[in-house]
């Protein structure tokens, strides 16, 4: 049986009027994978409802934010009355420290922090306090990495930036770009070079430790180490982008994963609960440059939004309290998907590279290895784009790029696992 679209039809051609390309986020475009994109309705627990009532396994969970599942109690009633207090004050309450505490508590190198209202702002600025503390201009980021749309971070940047093919984007002077050095992931010796050529003049390191924006990317043993060692010894800060993997690979991130303390952290999407709440902080003398106190401007209306706080304040209240049991359940069944599918693709004879780490993955169209952005552009993303549009027509929705990690929630069973498995056996067919 094919899917009925035709409300989503329908509402693509309205969203086309007034949106360019009718969206207003441009991965959310199914243009790299064919097909049309299902308008939503709405999600509850693991599923995603659309317009014309088909429901989807959902493995993108807005991006990263959901992992607790859709519309969970507890994050609807925090909302609820918080918008009965009003949706915004533009000044201090007490919501911001009880969301600020909770994040210390579970990510000590954040002495100090400041909320925005999104992950690009919250890496924007941590370079901005990076360049201000050091008085140096180039950051070095590294390719496949996406860190947000500000002009100096889209440079060869992951994300729907590799997707649609856009290495740096137009409208970004080559004066701007030209202090950001774009180095190969999981190499050492490309970053060496780059503290020899700008000796004293590299601001900061910013990375995805865990890379979600190519793919999944995993750290080769010892790399993150090098890079904290290394930053050390050149007087530049380290500046982990945790805005995909804060409070997803752990409760205390990947930095948690695999005790790295970096100088800065950004997150986003999860600190959020799915309200648009970005935060970045990090070393107590290095936030304290930020305006009121220093020199480095920074700012937003409605930074710290009451709504945005306590939907935040419910999601990771909930992770710290049940860690012990969430990661661990998360994590598994991010196994058995990853690995059941594998099996379908192996057992078909579709050649799958999978990456993973806890409760993000990648299947890469490739047979061989993949450690960075060259190589997860090897994939076959033909092929990906013929089998996400054979899982979407078995209710499964996958992020509809290569390029993008899959994000399993604590909604997610053993009942998504084998319609998940069952879907890939048609698909792969
Ligand atoms: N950094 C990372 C690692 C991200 O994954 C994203 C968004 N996918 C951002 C920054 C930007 O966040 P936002 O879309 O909230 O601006």
């Amino acid at each position: 049986m094919t899917r009925v679209l035709e409300m989503s039809r329908s509402l693509q051609r309205r969203a086309e009027g007034l949106f360019p390309g009718g969206v207003n986020s441009p991965v959310r475009a199914f243009r790299s994978v064919g097909g049309d994109a299902p308008f939503l309705e709405r999600a509850q627990g693991a599923y995603l409802y659309d317009a014309d009532g088909n429901r989807y396994i959902d493995y993108f969970g807005s991006w990263g934010p959901m992992v607790l599942g859709h519309a969970v109690p507890e994050v609807v009633d925090a909302i609820r009355y918080a918008a009965g207090r009003s949706a915004s004050f533009g000044a201090s309450h007490a919501g911001e420290a009880e969301l600020g505490e909770l994040i210390r508590t579970a990510v000590p190198s954040m002495e100090r922090m400041r909320f925005v209202s999104s992950g690009t702002e919250a890496t924007m600025s941590a370079i901005r306090v990076a360049r201000g503390f050091t008085r140096r201009r180039y950051v070095i980021k590294f390719e496949g990495c996406y860190h947000g749309h500000a002009d100096g971070l889209l440079v060869k940047a992951g994300s729907g930036v590799a997707t649609f093919g856009i290495p740096g984007s137009a409208g970004v002077p080559d004066e701007v770009a030209h202090f950001t050095l774009a180095l190969p992931y999981n190499d050492i010796a490309a970053v060496e070079a780059a503290f020899a050529k700008h000796k004293g003049d590299i601001a900061a390191i910013i990375l995805e430790p865990v890379v979600g924006n190519a793919g999944t990317l995993i750290p080769k043993a010892g790399y993150l180490e090098a890079l904290r060692s290394l930053t050390e010894a050149e007087g530049a800060l380290l500046i982990f982008d945790e805005v995909m993997t804060g409070f997803r690979l752990a409760l205390g991130g990947a930095q948690q994963r695999f005790g790295i303390k970096p100088d800065l952290t950004t997150m986003g999407k999860i600190v959020g609960g799915g309200l648009p709440v970005g935060v970045f902080g990090g070393r107590e003398d290095v936030m304290n440059m930020l305006a009121p106190l220093g020199p480095v401007y920074q700012a937003g209306t409605l930074s710290g939004n009451p709504l945005a706080m306590a939907a935040g304040s419910a999601t990771v209240g909930r992770l710290i309290r049940e860690a012990g049991t969430i990661y661990p359940q998360i994590d598994e069944t991010t196994r058995q998907v990853a690995e059941g599918v594998a099996q379908v693709a192996a057992d078909t004879g579709v050649r799958l590279t999978t990456n993973r780490l806890g409760s993000m993955w990648t299947w890469f169209f490739t047979p061989d290895a993949v450690e960075n952005f060259e190589d997860a552009a090897k994939s076959d993303t033909a092929a990906f784009g013929r089998f996400h549009r054979a899982m979407m027509e078995e209710g499964v929705w996958l992020p509809p790029s290569q390029f993008e990690a899959a994000f399993i929630g604590l909604a997610h069973g053993k009942d998504e696992v084998e319609k998940t498995i069952a879907a890939a056996r048609k698909a792969f067919v």
